[in-house]
């Protein structure tokens, strides 16, 4: 979802991250507010002026945005909800939630505290510009009125009950509260959302055919993005079901094929690579684990010296990126298997290798799972799987 994300600080104690994508945006919204807009409703000014009131609303945009996101985070962390912080972007902001709230009101209680956040700005904003309108200087005045204007269309927006979209939330929050099944809510609002996604993608398209490139791409990208992040939801929440109460240990392998330091790298391609179709391979000596070695350190090295250099020579040591326990969690192996591109882990207690634990077993468990005991084969691995 971000690029290069920049930590700018904390604020409440949630930190704030900057996706390099957000610059974009920035730029055309001043961009749009200093040439078209301000000059539209506020004449006379001069064009510095403009681009000044341009980025002040901009800015002030991404504070109002910013104000959002803490609602539901505050919110968030007092159903003790972990945050893993803020990330402004290209499509506005995201308060990352580590996992689903507790309850369905709780959910829907953090899903509605953007959207009264945004309202309270919107309120402040306009009455200021309403009785400050003969006070003030006119570029203050225009600004003001933007940002008043501009947060009334967040919570309009965000309202549409397309999850994962705020009002998604909170009809999700009303469906789970109902029928008591998270799953049934998620796919009924998901749905929704993806259906919605679907249809700003083909506004987008006659947009675009219409002459407006700017509006229409904007719609097309905005489209694809929540139709991605209401399929992604919805999985989410399949995978976590079918992993509840799961331990490493479950799908772990016994039988491992190891790798003496001693092989060369060109040993290592032509033995084990090609002729197991693994990524990664646990590297031993008389039973002892001293590391791994996969494809990318392999690709370090170039080839003519694939004869002379050693497993032992370019392994990676063990940590907790490429080793798991078999009595951890197996969502937990999942995450890290997700947030390290790893395919698979070495299952290790006390510097031993016990087995191998390797994605390609889990989602099938997992696929297995979901049609057995939701009667729902739609699931998708292909958003999942990464490496293998
Ligand atoms: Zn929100």
């Amino acid at each position: 979802m971000f690029t290069k994300r920049i930590k700018l600080f904390n604020l409440l104690g949630f930190p704030i991250y900057i996706d390099l994508s957000w610059f974009i945006i920035v730029v055309l919204i001043t961009w749009s507010l200093a040439t078209n807009v301000f000059p539209g409703f506020y004449e006379g000014l001069s064009s510095g002026t403009y681009w000044w009131m341009g980025l002040a609303g901009a800015l002030g945009l991404f504070v109002s945005i910013l104000a959002h996101e803490l609602g539901h985070s505050v919110v968030a962390r007092h159903y003790e909800v972990p945050m893993r912080g803020i990330t402004l972007f290209i499509f506005g902001g995201v308060a990352e939630m580590s996992r689903e709230p507790p309850s369905a009101k709780a959910e829907f209680f953090v899903a509605i505290a953007g959207p009264i956040v945004s309202v309270a700005i919107a309120v402040v904003c306009y009455a200021t510009f309403f009785l400050g309108e003969a006070a003030f200087a006119t570029p203050i005045v225009g600004v003001l009125w933007y940002l008043g204007v501009i947060n009334a269309v967040v919570v309009a927006f965000n309202m549409i009950p397309a999850f994962p979209l705020d009002g998604g939330r909170v009809l999700r929050s009303v469906l789970w509260h109902v029928n008591g099944s998270l799953r049934w809510a998620t796919r009924i609002t998901s749905s929704i959302g993806s259906g919605f996604g679907i249809m700003l993608i083909l506004l987008g398209v006659f947009s675009f055919i219409g002459g407006n490139f700017i509006g229409g791409m904007w719609q097309f990208l905005i489209g694809m993005f929540l139709r991605g992040a209401a399929q992604m939801s919805y999985q989410q929440v399949l995978i976590r079901r079918a992993l509840e109460g799961e331990f490493v240990e479950r799908f772990m392998r016994a039988d491992v094929v190891t790798v003496p330091p001693s092989t060369t790298v060109h040993q290592l391609v032509e033995d084990y690579i090609y002729k197991h179709h693994h990524k990664m391979f646990p590297v031993t000596e008389n039973g002892r684990l001293l590391g791994c070695v996969t494809t990318r350190e392999v690709q370090q090295v170039p080839r003519g010296e694939w004869d002379q250099r050693t497993v032992g020579e370019i392994m990676q040591q063990c940590a907790d990126e490429n080793t798991i326990r078999r009595d951890a969690d197996a969502m937990q192996a999942l995450s890290s298997m997700n947030r390290n591109g790893a395919s698979r882990l070495m299952v290790v207690r006390d510097g031993q290798l016990e087995g191998i634990l390797s994605l390609k077993d889990m989602l099938k468990f997992i696929s297995l799972k979901v049609e057995v005991e939701e009667g729902d084969s739609g699931f998708a691995q292909a958003s999942l799987v990464r490496g293998e």
